[in-house]
């Protein structure tokens, strides 16, 4: 297995994969490990889990240059995530407990409630576009809730799965509760079979969700989906403009335009849909793109030269069927995965920049005639994870985002981020279940009814 710097093409380093025992005696391990665990106080675990948020701040330099090795992504970006690692680990280290109290229900029993109990060894099969962040966001509330976790990255992060695998190590967690498999997707299923794993979450594409879950669902293993989006950002007539610019150009271009809740769809009604293209287009050819180790970059490489040339390709095929390329849509002359910040325009239901998601930096910008035709175009599509609205008048754009988009997450004047005290997940195509806050605490537990008459 080897890590690829996207900047240069060359390897930086090869890693030898785990072969099918040594993953076997793993999974073992981690299981005997959970027998401990779940035992362990709430006050213990806690302590813990803040030594990683700790230890994930001192490091925070270092495991940014990781980043940027092994998926180009640009240095102070890289430290931001690792920085939002950190506030993770601290939320759950502070609310597990209070999450996970048994719950009292009023029967005709002596006494009734729900408890929360753990339930073993959880699979995580996570991307490489946040490869710290993914991890994180999957196993803090695991280890706070008693579970324990073994992790199958993307394969061209195999150096930041590895350093995920020691930082929890070197915070002091009791040995083996938490593993790295180094393993290629065709060894999953096994994985999954494995007696030990009693759920998987996943994060990445429809497809790899689609196969996972269907695994899973073969051996009644629960599973949590987090896969890919084409966020719709809806922009009214009465929106800020200058702010709403902003905000888009900042959304679509988060970690190279390489996020499921980048906003990929930018739907604007046409009275302002010329003003809208032209801010848009400026500030998006303002953009740096470069080195993701100086300092000035805003777009680094993309994570690997093959879904660089995805992209490309489906670039290519918008305009083929009646897109206009505003800007960029030109790979460029140099070595490395790297595309540039591109604008289609003129898309009509249908075009690949309509229906696909565009895991790169590359903006499709739809116009509508009016509001609801605009709602009608960004629910049109077969992904539901994030949506936002861009309007001054704060009533209607919160019944837009209440009630009338088919996503997740809504956000009125607003990008769509993930943040640890509220859920996080999609509907539709971009799977199911929720990370984060309450909700994702209480995916992998067992909802355990007692009843003492
Ligand atoms: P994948 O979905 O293929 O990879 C994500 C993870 O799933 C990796 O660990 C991968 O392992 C694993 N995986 C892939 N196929 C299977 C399978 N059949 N069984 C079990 N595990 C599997 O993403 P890609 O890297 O190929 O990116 C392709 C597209 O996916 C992107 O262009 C984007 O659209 C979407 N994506 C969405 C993400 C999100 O945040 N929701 C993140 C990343 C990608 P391995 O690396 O070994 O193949």
């Amino acid at each position: 297995m080897n890590a690829i710097n996207p900047a240069t093409n060359e390897i930086v380093k090869n890693y030898i994969e785990h072969t099918s025992k040594e993953v076997d005696e793993k999974i073992n391990a981690t299981h005997e490990a959970f027998l401990n665990w779940k035992d362990v106080s709430f006050k213990e675990r806690s302590k813990l889990l803040k030594k990683t948020a700790k230890v994930l701040l001192q490091r925070k330099q270092e495991l940014a240059e990781l980043m940027a090795l092994e998926m180009g992504k640009p240095l102070k970006q890289g430290i931001a995530e690792i920085e939002k690692c950190a506030s993770v680990c601290e939320y759950y280290a502070e609310n597990a407990a209070v999450f996970l109290q048994s719950e009292e229900v009023k029967t005709e029993a002596s006494k009734s409630y729900v408890t929360f109990n753990p339930i073993g060894v959880v699979l995580a099969v996570m991307p490489w576009n946040f490869p710290f962040w993914q991890v994180f966001r999957f196993l803090a509330p695991a280890l706070m809730a008693g579970n324990t976790g073994v992790l199958k990255h993307a394969s061209n992060v195999p150096g930041c799965a590895m350093a995920i695998d020691a930082l929890i190590r070197e915070s002091g967690f009791p040995e083996n509760v938490f593993q790295t498999l180094l393993i290629g997707s065709k060894e999953v299923d096994a994985v999954i079979e494995h007696q030990h794993i009693k759920a998987v979450t996943l994060t990445g594409s429809t497809q790899a969700g689609k196969k996972v879950a269907a695994k899973a669902g073969s051996l009644i293993k629960k599973t949590v989906l987090e896969l890919g989006g084409s966020d719709a950002y809806i922009i009214l007539e009465d929106a800020d403009l200058q702010k709403a610019v902003e905000i888009c150009v900042a959304s679509r271009l988060i970690n190279s335009g390489q996020s499921c809740i980048s906003a990929k769809r930018f739907i604007v009604v046409q009275s302002i849909a010329d003003k809208f293209i032209e801010q848009f287009k400026a500030l998006m050819a303002a953009k740096k793109i470069g080195n993701p180790f100086e300092t000035f970059t805003d777009i680094g490489p993309l994570a690997r030269v093959d879904l660089r040339d995805e992209l490309h390709d489906q670039v290519k095929r918008s305009v083929a069927a009646g897109a206009k390329c505003l800007l960029g849509g030109e790979i460029p002359d140099q070595p490395g995965a790297y595309y540039p910040p591109t604008i289609l325009i003129n898309i009509k239901k249908g075009n690949p920049a309509y229906e696909e998601e565009f895991f790169g930096p590359v903006a499709s910008i739809i116009t509508a005639k009016d509001e609801q035709e605009a709602i009608f175009i960004a629910n049109d599509n077969s992904f539901g994870l994030g949506a936002a609205v861009f309007t001054e008048d704060k009533i209607r754009a919160e019944q837009i985002a209440s009630e009338l988009l088919e996503a997740g997450a809504c956000f009125v004047n607003s990008l769509v981020k993930s943040d640890p005290r509220l859920p996080f997940g999609g509907i539709k195509e971009s799977g199911y279940g929720r990370e984060l806050g309450l909700y994702g605490i209480k995916e992998f537990v067992n909802i355990k009814t007692v009843f003492i008459f």
